[in-house]
Formats: C-alpha cells, sequence, structure tokens
C-alpha cells in the first residue's frame, strides 16, 4: 500500500469509528481479534443493504423467496457438504517469532512483491507453482516454495519456519448440557447449506416451479487463521447468499445472467465501473464447473466483495446420500425428475459495508481566496443513508425549535431523522455531512411567517424553500427505495 492509500484506509477506520458505525468488538476489554461491533449508525447502514439485497432479490422476483435458518445445523450436513474434511486453509509458523500464517498468503504476497518490480516471468511461474501445490495439495511442495523463494516472517525477517499444516475453519461446540450425551455441533460457516437442507421444504410449500431461487441473510463463522484489513477478514460476520435451482445444462446460461445482474446492482450504489472487476477462478473447487469473483478495488488493493458459483448439483446430491431423502424435482414440462443445478451469488455483508464506506468517504477542499475550508463527507445514495434527513432550527429562542420538533415529529412516522440545535448551523451541517445525512431541513424566522423551510442537499450544498406541507412528498422521491431498484430492471 502506498502512504496516500494507508492513509486513506486509516481514515475510514478512524472515522468508522468516531461516528459510531464500526467498534472493535468488546473494546473494554481490549478488543477481539477480528471480531467487531456496528454502533448506532453502522447497524442502520447495514440494515439498509441488507433491505437492499433483499428487495432486489426476494420483492423484485417472483421466483426467488427468502428464508432464516437456524445458525446450528446437524452436524452431518457439514459431512455431507465437505466442510468437516476439506474445509481448511494451508498454515505455517514462524519459530522465531510465533506468528502464524496462511502459507499461499505468504507466497501471494511474494509475487505481488515481484509484480511490483517488474519480475512479471518469475510472478508467473511462481503463480502456477502455488496453483499446482494447492491443486494437488501439496504441503510439502508449499514448503519448498517459500524456502526456495526466500520468503522471510514479515516479523523476526528469518525463514525459520515450521511444516505446512491444514488448518479446518469451523467452529465447534458442544449441545447439551451432559457432558457424555453433548453432541458436537459446529458454528455453520457459510448460510447456503441452510438453504439446500430446506430445498424440499420451501418448493413443496411455497409450490416453486424451477428455475427458483431461495435467498437468505445471517451470521457466519470461521476461524480465519489471520485476520487483517478491519472488516475484510473477520472471524464472525455476515452472509446475502442466494441458491438459484436450474435444470442440468440450462446453468452456465444462468450464471452468465446472474454474474451480470449481480454487478449491475453493486453499480447502482454510485461507485465508478473502474472500482470494480471480475476476476475469474482459474482453479475450480472440486463442485463447481464456473465461478467468478466480483472485486472491488479497496486502498489495500482489487478483493472479493462477492462469489457468484455454479455449484453443479454437488450439494443436493450429497444431501441426497447422507439423509437419505430424495432431493428431486419433477419437472412436469420435460416430463422428468432430476436433481437440480444450482447457481450461486454470495456476497459478504461486512465487505459490502466496507466497499460502500470507502467508496462514499470523501474530504473536501472548500477553500476561497479569503478563507481556508474543508468537510469530511460520506456521500451514501440516499436510499442506504443511515439518517435521511436532520432536522435543524436556526436558533434555540423565538419558537424555532417547537417548530422543528413538530416537522421532526411528523417526518419520523416515515424516516430516520435526526434533531439538532447545538452549535452554529454551518457545525451543524458538517456534522450531518460526516455521517452522511443526505438532507438538512432548517428552520427559520420565515417558516413562522409563511410555513416554509430551506432544504440542504449534502452533495451539492445547495439550498432550496419549500412548503412544510411538501416535506414528505419531496423527502420519499429523494430517498425511496425505487431511486436504487429502477436502475436493476
Ligand atoms: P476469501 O477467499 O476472501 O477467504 P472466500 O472465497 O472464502 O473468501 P466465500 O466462501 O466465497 O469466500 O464467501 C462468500 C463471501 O463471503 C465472500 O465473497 C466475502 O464477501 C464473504 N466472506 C468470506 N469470508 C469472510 C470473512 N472472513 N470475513 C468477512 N467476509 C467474508
Amino acid at each position: 500500500m502506498s502512504k496516500q492509500t494507508d492513509d486513506f484506509f486509516k481514515s475510514i477506520i478512524s472515522h468508522a469509528k468516531e461516528y459510531g458505525f464500526v467498534f472493535p468488538s468488546s473494546e473494554i476489554y481490549d478488543g477481539l481479534s477480528a471480531v467487531y461491533d456496528y454502533g448506532q449508525l453502522g447497524s442502520e447502514l447495514k440494515n439498509n443493504l441488507k433491505a437492499y439485497w433483499w428487495k432486489s432479490m426476494v420483492q423484485l422476483n417472483e421466483n426467488i423467496v427468502g428464508i432464516d435458518a437456524a445458525i446450528f445445523m446437524h452436524p452431518t450436513t457439514w459431512k455431507a457438504s465437505g466442510h468437516v474434511d476439506g474445509f481448511n486453509d494451508p498454515m505455517i509458523d514462524n519459530k522465531d517469532s510465533k506468528k502464524r500464517y496462511r502459507a499461499d498468503q505468504l507466497i501471494e504476497d511474494k509475487i505481488d512483491r515481484y509484480e511490483k518490480d517488474g519480475k512479471t516471468e518469475k510472478a508467473a511461474t511462481l503463480q502456477h507453482d502455488l496453483d499446482e501445490a494447492l491443486n494437488n495439495d501439496d504441503l510439502a511442495r508449499l514448503k519448498t516454495i517459500i524456502e526456495d523463494h526466500n520468503i522471510v516472517c514479515p516479523v523476526s525477517g528469518t525463514k525459520n519456519w515450521t511444516d505446512v499444516r491444514q488448518f479446518n475453519l469451523m467452529f465447534a461446540t458442544q449441545m447439551g448440557a451432559m457432558a457424555d450425551g453433548a453432541e458436537q455441533v459446529y458454528l455453520r460457516p457459510e448460510t447456503a447449506q441452510g438453504i439446500f437442507v430446506n430445498f424440499l421444504n420451501v418448493q413443496k410449500t411455497g409450490r416453486m416451479k424451477i428455475p427458483f431461487g431461495i435467498a437468505q441473510i445471517g451470521k457466519a463463522f470461521r476461524n480465519e487463521v489471520i485476520a487483517r484489513q478491519f472488516i475484510m477478514r473477520m472471524r464472525e460476520f455476515e452472509q446475502m447468499e442466494m441458491q438459484f435451482f436450474v435444470r442440468p445444462g440450462s446453468e452456465l446460461e444462468w450464471f452468465a445472467k446472474w454474474k451480470e445482474t449481480r454487478l449491475k446492482w453493486h453499480l447502482a450504489l454510485g461507485a465508478d465501473t473502474s472500482k470494480y472487476r471480475f476476476h475469474d477462478h482459474v482453479k475450480l473447487a472440486h463442485y463447481a464447473n464456473a465461478a467468478v469473483d466480483i472485486e472491488y478495488e479497496f486502498p489495500f488493493g482489487f478483493k472479493e466483495v462477492e462469489g457468484i458459483h455454479s455449484r453443479t448439483d454437488f450439494d443436493l446430491k450429497q444431501h441426497q446420500e447422507f439423509s437419505k431423502k430424495k432431493m428431486q424435482y419433477f419437472d412436469p414440462e420435460i416430463n422428468q425428475n432430476y436433481i437440480p443445478y444450482v447457481v450461486e451469488t454470495s456476497v459478504g455483508l461486512d465487505r459490502l459495508f466496507l466497499t460502500v464506506f470507502a467508496n462514499s468517504l470523501v474530504h473536501e477542499d472548500l477553500s476561497t481566496e479569503e478563507k481556508q475550508d474543508s468537510r469530511v463527507v460520506l456521500k451514501f445514495h440516499p436510499a442506504i443513508a443511515p439518517v435521511k434527513a436532520a432536522v435543524l432550527p436556526l436558533t434555540k429562542k423565538d419558537g424555532l425549535p417547537e417548530k422543528a420538533r413538530e416537522i421532526m415529529a411528523a417526518l419520523k412516522m416515515e424516516f430516520s431523522i435526526q434533531y439538532d440545535e447545538k452549535d452554529a448551523i454551518g457545525k451543524r451541517y458538517r456534522r450531518q455531512d460526516a455521517i452522511g445525512t443526505p438532507y438538512c431541513i432548517t428552520v427559520d424566522h420565515q417558516t413562522l411567517e409563511d410555513n416554509t423551510v430551506t432544504i440542504r442537499h449534502r452533495d451539492s450544498m445547495q439550498q432550496e424553500r419549500v412548503a412544510i406541507d411538501e416535506l414528505n412528498t419531496i423527502i420519499t422521491k429523494l430517498v425511496g427505495w425505487n431511486n436504487l431498484l429502477k436502475q436493476l430492471i
């Protein structure tokens, strides 16, 4: 990371904390690694992002329905899905610093360095060797690569490495109070399996016809070997996943469709197209016949925000085998029974939150010849802004606060509104800019005479005078979900 991007990333973390968006978990006890709490504004923003996703999936599509499955699942689920045996990361310890790393990430960092130094051929060979070692689950080879390329521990600077070992990322716990009767269960590492095990329930009770989708938002847990980059890689995080069940043979067409649909969804939030790119998987998971990541350009480079995977019939077939329940669908159009194929879209809510934050945080220089001035603004799309409008009496006297309270009381039935009467009006505007409030409604002396107020627009800082009676309609128009959703169809 260059100094400039490093500073920008630091400013995201400190702004998120200072204004009540994201706090380290249990901070009074010095926090818990890779676990974060969302504060008073962060939880509002997160709720709005969830609503945007849910509406675009479930509300806009007649053939997609949503569920909310439990975090705990029967342990056989994870045998069937392959997570018990295969949800591993290769890890390596440095004996001097006692620090633990993901072996593949150490090598990837080296590839990045080769590329930065213009050693493109070396980078390509190393990438090829890494892919081959990972494909063959060859842990000894990973260690040899690390040694051959003189990869040292960033902390101790030495090459005193342990062997590479597999590390299962699932958190296990005991269910049941009796020690001998307790059963080992897992905190789900993805929400998708809650959808697969409910495939028959939803298909039958909802009389769903293929193609159809099941959507879900919920927590997932992964004991990540190393945690870094703020809410990018957490041990407890939230996913928004949709499994789309299709006729075998049509999956690649649907995969292409979902790939475009999902990119459009991200772009509707207002980011520049150049901030996003597709990254096709070269190395496919054993169950997939196509996979792509949607990557966003974070201050630390392009990284995955969402994965779109054509998972074939792998999951349903596995559950059929382990549960001995038929996971079939009778397709009346072709008069055939089959196990549907699945195209999955899976976006991390926390990573999405970070993209929105990184994309919205702007330091603006407003200096003129007369005076120096600047402001920090969160330019959220109004539909997802945590606070839609602030009601501000110009002064604390002459009946202005009472009038402002009246306006607030009417608007708060529909929108999330803040009231603020402390400090000079300019300072209050800046406070609202810093939390991304798109509109400020100012009540002044003229208000008492003609029942009008000013609306200040966050991005342009322009003000217009409008009638109080019109406020509800105007704000609805400005912050309504259709501003976002209409871009998707
Ligand atoms: P990565 O390669 O970055 O570990 P992944 O390929 O394992 O991610 P998936 O299993 O495809 O991720 O999960 C789908 C989405 O869930 C990801 O695109 C990401 O947005 C989110 N996600 C996965 N792991 C984490 C995590 N530890 N913290 C936050 N979000 C995560």
